[in-house]
């Protein structure tokens, strides 16, 4: 038996052993705070590495959503007991896909925008991950390094070798856009007009302008989605006083979340950054054991296909295995 078929059989006993709605009840003080990304139209999924890696579809967000909406309140409101936050980032066209599911539960969210995004699209790393997931395949030369692209996993495998290679050479990811498009221009990949629309476009302003009409919140994800941890102090302190500009503006609340998110690519002075450029609140894109009003948790369920593993992850059952197993290593 492999492991996550383990793992599948331990959820499902908790659900009916009731140990699931004990970890509900006694993590019931806490919120949870969702993160998501895409929403896409069931129609227009694919096996593509990078769908499987942002992307929902439609009917199964709906289902989590089902889900969500029967364990708890469904807030915008930060710190509240008991209740849930949804929240997207990146700010593309499918988040209108996500309103339209979001419509039917009376529930509101937030939407991260990079500023670049708006009007414009798609980010640096969208277009390196769209070209390596759509590219015709073949043998390609990319950073003087050979790879041939002819499954989703050689894809992926790629993918993540060329961020690596950004991440540790001066991140430079502009070189990479130049090489890439050099070898086909992203406009003439084999990617739908519709997919393109929904996956590869930003919101416009009047997209924007209808989102914040029907009550939902939008917030800062930096000006690029630039790896925060690897800009340069001054360029840390643009990119946030830039977006804090947007306050009351474009943004109609004072929430950040993190590029990427993770602890590596948040450093202490992004935090600090981030607090004094007068963002009130923040997210990151993980569990933050000591979370603090700037680098609040965030869960992710949008990959789970298994409605016992949304619950394990959703009652804290999830969590508190992965701190037993870590504890014991
Ligand atoms: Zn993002």
């Amino acid at each position: 038996m492999n492991c996550k078929k383990f793992y599948l059989i331990i959820y499902f006993l908790a659900f009916y052993s009731g140990i699931i709605w004990l970890f509900y009840r006694l993590n019931r003080s806490r919120q949870r705070i969702l993160v998501f990304h895409h929403i896409i139209p069931d129609h227009l999924i694919d096996n593509s590495f990078e769908q499987k890696i942002v992307c929902s579809s439609k009917s199964h967000f709906e289902r989590i959503i089902d889900i969500v909406n029967k364990r708890f309140e469904v807030t915008t409101q930060i710190g509240k007991a008991n209740s849930a936050i949804i929240t997207f980032d990146d700010g593309y066209r499918a988040a209108l896909t996500a309103d339209a599911v979001l419509s039917n539960y009376g529930n509101n969210a937030y939407f991260f925008l990079p500023l670049s995004n708006v009007n414009g699209g798609p980010l640096w790393n969208d277009k390196i991950m769209g070209w390596i997931a759509y590219v015709s395949p073949g043998e390609y030369i990319i950073a003087g390094k050979a790879y041939y692209l002819n499954s989703q996993s050689s894809r992926q495998k790629a993918y993540q070798d060329i961020i690596e290679y950004i991440r540790a050479n001066d991140y430079n990811y502009s070189s990479i856009i130049e090489q890439l498009e050099l070898i086909t221009p992203f406009y003439k990949l084999a990617i739908s007009e519709e997919y393109k629309n929904i996956r590869f476009r930003g919101l416009t302003q009047e997209d924007i302008i209808q989102i914040k009409q029907k009550g939902h919140k939008i917030g800062g994800h930096s000006i690029n989605h630039d790896i925060l941890s690897l800009l340069q102090p001054e360029k840390l302190k643009h990119d946030f006083q830039q977006c804090s500009a947007q306050i009351n503006k474009l943004f109609n609340c004072g929430v950040y979340a993190y590029p990427y998110g993770h602890t590596r690519d948040v450093s202490i002075e992004c935090v600090k950054e981030c607090a004094a450029s007068g963002f009130s609140a923040a997210v990151m894109n993980e569990y933050v054991p000591n979370e603090t009003r700037h680098t609040l948790s965030r869960m992710k369920i949008g990959h789970y296909t298994s409605k016992y593993e949304i619950d394990a992850e959703l009652s804290g059952f999830k969590q508190w295995l992965r701190n037993i197993l870590r504890w014991k290593k």
